[in-house]
């Protein structure tokens, strides 16, 4: 697979108030942010030059770095004025948009409270992949090893760099056995979510079900789909769910602002059939984001 490497490319990314050119966007190798993953990130769609719920990531990325205990230096709305200054700058209308912060090169060591907060955003095409019909296949997922911690061990609600170290292991570790992904628990053994997504159920009592965002992010696709199906007057279970509770699922998909609506097919031996549900919910996100 060739990929265009990310520090290679042409455009520009804003960082620390300025457009710069893509490829001159270097930070120091002594950064707080490389070496003590004190770094907090959004990873945002546009679909026809708007971004969905942006607001709602801009505002999650300022409480990510709250929880990180620092303050990104600038307002909110000068973050969302520069998003979409630089997808008109990049002429990109359906690409993905990562806005971030971190701390800099003044202290490198565990406290580290005056070292200077970097601020970037930088975006890229990104046009979702899948045709409905291929999604329908659904993916394999694994079910990995590594546990989501409680929320008094990690700062879990944040999305901060640190917490995606045991997401790569997890994938890592699924895509070598053939799967696509992981099933995380969490630290007490429930079904917390996948690598980089949530994960919804319909059971066998027809309800549909997805564990409580107790152990991680609450997804902001997580809330639209909750909203969607309670939209379309199906109830929707927020609760703890078991792991052998998988014999009763029906259907199973991932929600997420990179994985939008993806169903699930199999996860470890157990095998579910994306149906209607699955059609229905990938079929109206689509059609709720392009709105
Ligand atoms: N969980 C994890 C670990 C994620 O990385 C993501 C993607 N940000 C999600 C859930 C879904 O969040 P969202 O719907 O806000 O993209």
């Amino acid at each position: 697979m060739s990929i265009i490497p990310f520090d290679d490319r042409d455009g520009y990314i804003w960082l620390n108030g300025e457009m710069m050119p893509w490829r001159e966007c270097k930070t120091h190798v002594i950064s707080h942010g490389l070496h003590y993953a004190s770094l907090v990130f959004e990873g945002e769609r546009a679909y026809n030059g708007k971004i969905f719920k942006s607001k709602d990531h801009t505002n999650r990325l300022f409480n990510s770095a709250k929880i990180l205990d620092f303050e990104i230096p600038w307002s909110l709305e000068k973050i969302e004025d520069t998003k979409l200054e630089l997808l008109e700058t990049m002429k990109l209308s359906n690409s993905y948009v990562r806005a971030f912060a971190w701390r800099g090169s003044e202290m490198i060591a565990v406290s580290a409270q005056h070292t200077k907060i970097h601020t970037a955003i930088a975006v890229w095409e990104w046009p979702s992949y899948f045709d409905p019909e291929t999604k329908m296949k659904g993916i394999k997922l694994d079910i990995s090893n590594w546990r989501r911690p409680p929320a008094n061990c990690a700062p879990v609600h944040a999305k901060a760099a640190g917490l995606y170290m045991i997401c790569t292991l997890a994938k890592h570790e699924a895509e070598k056995k053939g799967f696509d992904d992981t099933l995380m628990l969490s630290h007490d053994g429930l079904i917390a979510e996948a690598t980089g997504a949530n994960i919804f159920f319909r059971m066998s009592d027809g309800n549909i079900h997805t564990p409580l965002p107790k152990t991680f992010l609450n997804g902001i696709t997580r809330t639209t789909i909750i909203d969607l199906l309670k939209a379309k007057d199906l109830e929707v279970i927020e609760r703890d769910i078991e792991l052998e509770e998988l014999k009763n699922v029906t259907e199973c998909f991932l929600t997420g602002t990179a994985a939008e609506v993806t169903p699930v097919g199999k996860i470890a031996e157990f095998e579910f059939k994306p149906g209607n549900l699955c059609k229905e919910i990938l079929g109206s996100y689509s059609e709720l984001v392009r709105a």
